[in-house]
């Protein structure tokens, strides 16, 4: 990629910029997910689970708009069968036609009108072939595994449970109604408002009441042992392990809650009324994934230590709570973490923080890494997204300051809170909450040029002779965790 892709990116535009916009984008990345006609507003989504048998049974209650007149409109949703569809009530005509659900209600969407749809379906869920790791065998979504079952989507792996508009800029509030044998857990997003006994077994109904986009909607279903406390500033930190999981192993989880506190004093307050983690025991789950206020860690990064554990606690506002608009903006999310992750382990040794930073623009420099923003799907995960993306948020710290970098920080989590934001945003926040135009430069190199910068001031450094080894952040499919099971392509 050369420099002039900016220049591209800016032709193209982006509609949902800054904005909670009406998803009428379907990324370029994954042209086959998305619908660029309707807009969910509220995703019910009922699931009787039987871990056993590895099915599901579900009903989603969708509540939409349409910004336009519709005739018809489609939902994504992978393999399972439908049953039923009604729109406002009434039943609906519906086809299949790949993994789009084409829905032809019996009167036309009017222009803005809110809709409801209801889609019955079922059957046992089928994972979807990763397209970031073309392959490499790797799936997404709805997993059973060994009578339990949980989901990791990132990027497009929503509709292996769920019909869903899956594109990132489709932002929506969620409930999850899980019914499960007695015995069993039902863990999701958000908070747990209810758990009742129905017909000899147990349903758990969640609430994820800011937005979220549809890959970081999670279910988890085990046999749970739940520890739930509180950050010292009061959100309430729930814990989910499967059973004989070792009490050192819950305490390195916990240790979100002071993170959490102590993030909020750098970036704002936490964006979501709570914070969980949850352990899936499947050595075939080899990365952890910031799943809305609701983290999921691999066992086999038990005991989860605190790169983990802060990776993903950053994520809640960086990737989460501001996601991006596009996935070539993935630095944004991966960046942050990465750079969030570092400072947390070094909080209290400045000079062992700019070590560790420096060791990452070394690597980066030693690979001759390409621009942070990234152009196909296959680099997605890639270091350029958390190495490069965390070295240009260093490079900007050293050049404006601690005090004006964390303020931008700051800015761009709380001023996009529950929105979509792109490269541009960050670079118009950073210029604007630092009074310093050469900021755009230096951000525009670092996420677009090809050539990897020079880091400003007193970190300019000659180039490092003899082999760089690669800084042990958690990032992405190549990095810590993904040492069992990873793709072939992390070598
Ligand atoms: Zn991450």
């Amino acid at each position: 990629m050369t420099s002039n892709f900016r220049h591209l990116l800016a032709a193209t535009g982006i509609a949902a910029a800054g904005t909670t916009s009406p998803a009428l984008a379907i990324d370029p990345f994954f042209p086959d997910f998305g619908n660029d006609g309707i807009n969910v507003l509220h995703y019910d989504i009922s699931l009787d689970v039987e871990p056993a048998a590895g099915t599901i049974s579900g009903k989603a209650a969708i509540t939409l708009r349409a910004p336009r007149t519709l005739d018809r409109f489609a939902l994504d949703l992978h393999a399972l069968p439908v049953s039923e569809v009604l729109v406002n009530g009434t039943a609906a005509d519906f086809s299949r036609k790949g993994d789009k659900l084409e829905i032809t209600p019996a009167k036309s969407l009017l222009s803005g009108e809110k809709v409801n749809v209801t889609v019955a379906y079922g059957g046992v869920p089928d994972p979807l072939a990763d397209p970031t790791a073309p392959g490499d065998n790797l799936f997404l979504g709805w997993f059973n595994h060994r009578k339990s079952a949980y989901v990791v989507s990132e990027p497009v792996g929503a509709s292996t449970f769920f019909p869903a508009n899956d594109e990132p800029t489709d932002k929506a509030t969620y409930r999850f109604k899980i019914t499960v044998p007695e015995g069993y857990t039902a863990v999701a997003n958000g908070t747990l408002v209810a758990q009742t006994p129905v017909d000899g077994k147990r349903r758990f109904i969640w609430s994820m009441t800011e937005p979220m986009t549809t890959w970081l909607a999670t279910v988890h279903v085990n046999k749970f042992t739940a520890d739930l406390r509180h950050a010292p500033d009061g959100t309430p930190i729930s814990l989910y392990v499967p059973e004989g999981t070792p009490q050192s192993h819950i305490d390195g989880l916990a240790k979100a809650g002071p993170m959490l506190t102590y993030f909020e004093t750098l970036i704002g307050r936490y964006p979501f009324r709570s914070y969980g983690s949850v352990i899936v025991k499947d050595p075939k789950l080899y990365y952890a994934l910031e799943t809305q206020a609701m983290s999921t860690f691999p066992e086999d990064a038990s005991p989860p230590d605190e790169a983990f554990v802060s990776h993903e606690l950053a994520h809640q506002w960086f990737g989460n709570s501001v996601s991006v608009a596009k996935w070539e903006d993935l630095w944004i999310a991966e960046g942050a973490a990465t750079f969030f992750e570092t400072w947390w382990q070094h909080r209290k040794d400045r000079a062992a923080f700019d070590q560790a930073m420096l060791d990452i623009y070394d690597y980066v420099v030693a690979q001759n890494l390409g621009p942070a923003v990234v152009d196909r799907p296959e680099d997605l995960f890639s270091d350029r997204t958390y190495y490069r993306g965390g070295a240009a948020l260093y490079a900007l710290q050293l050049q404006i300051g601690d005090s004006s970098f964390f303020n931008i920080m700051k800015h761009f989590a709380q001023d996009n809170r529950g929105r979509n934001v792109t490269s541009e945003d960050f670079i118009a926040t950073a210029v604007r909450f630092s009074g310093d135009g050469s900021v755009r430069t230096l951000l525009e190199s670092w996420l677009y040029d090809d050539a990897v910068p020079a880091l400003p001031g007193k970190a300019k450094r000659t180039a490092r002779t003899g082999p760089v080894p690669r800084p042990d952040i958690v990032g992405g499919r190549c990095g810590r965790g993904s040492h069992r099971g990873a793709p072939a392509a992390c070598g």
